[in-house]
């Protein structure tokens, strides 16, 4: 059986030092935020070259809690790219703001720059980018559109942990950045975990008022805010792997060589990186016309695939009321029936890629 991920490959692989990181914090008890969440943001922030750094409950809250500290709220609108996980989407409607729509790049799967123009209005106040599956967006021409319009940028990073454009790390071209630590993620707690970061202190200091329940100072509740902080024990394993996490995307990347040479010359489509990107292949997605036919081969010899995501954001149920066509979004109602995410984890190994790629070779 060929896994989608596996993380007990990469435990095993670091088993004692992480296994000692958590005894210390055990024996500390340094549960909640405390002494290694503060070691971690320092480490985070200084991985991603940016001055500041909240480590909160999750790459969900991070969101939400960003466009509020922002000061985006209700009659807003927030420009969103059509294929994301629904968390992008979700934390706008969340502070009471809209999420506008914008289709995506037919080649890097990204939002379309081209598009967004069109999109903006008197109400639109931020652009959340997504760096999907690992891409990075061109943030130069992004923060071009976002300046000449006034808005913020929130750099949705959930997937793409040491990605690149234009040798400078995601996350610190815009207002700010989110950041997603869940398990399968590039980097990955114990558990449910997520940053955020930003090289501005007015953002930092309400962000992290906002997800320690409004205090600034103990028992100083300036405003109404939310519980939402990181678990020392996350914060600890964070730390032990985020000195893995070159390494492992370097054999991320290698194995997204391995595969594109081997689908070369066929006429699947292999995914494309950006001129002056680092993908950092979060996700190996490939797109063909025969897709559900080779996810049930796949199946067959005992091999996971899954589909990120099978329905596009403006036509899942829950935005039934915005009352989108396909034809609103062509290149993102195309993609969701096209794209295949094939086994992709640092310790994959070129057996099991030659199996998969000689099997979908021939099925197509
Ligand atoms: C995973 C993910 C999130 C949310 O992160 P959680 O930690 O699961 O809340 C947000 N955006 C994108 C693009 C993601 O992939």
């Amino acid at each position: 059986m060929i896994p989608f991920v596996n993380l007990t490959a990469q435990y095993k692989s670091i088993q004692s030092e992480i296994d000692n990181a958590i005894k210390k914090v055990m024996s500390e008890t340094a549960f909640i935020s405390g002494k290694y969440a503060s070691l971690f943001e320092k480490e985070f922030a200084q991985f991603l070259g940016i001055k500041n750094c909240i480590a909160c409950a999750n790459g969900t809250d991070s969101i939400e809690i960003l466009l509020k500290a922002m000061g985006i709220g209700i009659g807003d609108e927030v420009i969103v790219p059509a294929i994301s996980w629904i968390s992008t989407s979700e934390a706008v409607s969340s502070v009471g703001a809209t999420p506008i729509f914008v289709d995506i790049d037919n080649d890097y799967y990204t939002i379309d720059i081209n598009k967004i123009e069109e999109k903006i209005t008197p109400l639109t106040k931020a652009i959340i980018p997504v760096h999907l599956y690992g891409q990075p967006v061109d943030m130069e021409k992004l923060m071009d559109i976002a300046n000449k319009h006034n808005l913020k940028v929130l750099e949705d990073c959930a997937q793409a942990h040491g990605a690149e454009f234009n040798a400078k790390k995601i996350g610190t071209f815009g207002d700010c950045a989110s950041f997603s630590f869940y398990p399968g993620k590039n980097l990955g707690a114990y558990g449910d975990a997520g940053a955020m970061v930003s090289n501005s202190e007015d953002i930092i200091k309400t962000a992290r008022m906002i997800a320690n329940h409004g205090q600034e100072g103990k028992h100083n509740h300036i405003i109404e805010g939310r519980n939402s902080r990181m678990d020392g024990l996350h914060a600890a394993v964070l730390s032990v792997k985020l000195k893995h996490l070159n390494t492992w995307t370097n054999q991320r990347i290698a194995n997204a060589n391995n595969y594109n040479s081997k689908f070369e010359n066929s006429n699947l489509l292999s995914p494309k990186v950006i001129n002056n990107g680092k993908h950092v292949f979060h996700l190996y997605v490939i797109r063909h016309k025969n897709r559900d036919q080779i996810m049930s081969v796949l199946k067959d010899n005992n091999i996971e695939s899954a589909i990120h995501y099978p329905t596009a954001l403006p036509f899942l149920e829950c935005y039934n009321n915005y009352e989108y066509k396909f034809s609103d979004f062509p290149i993102a109602y195309q993609f969701q029936q096209e794209i295949l995410s094939l086994p992709m984890f640092p310790e994959l190994d070129d057996t099991s890629i030659n199996k998969i790629t000689s099997l979908i070779k021939d099925i197509i």
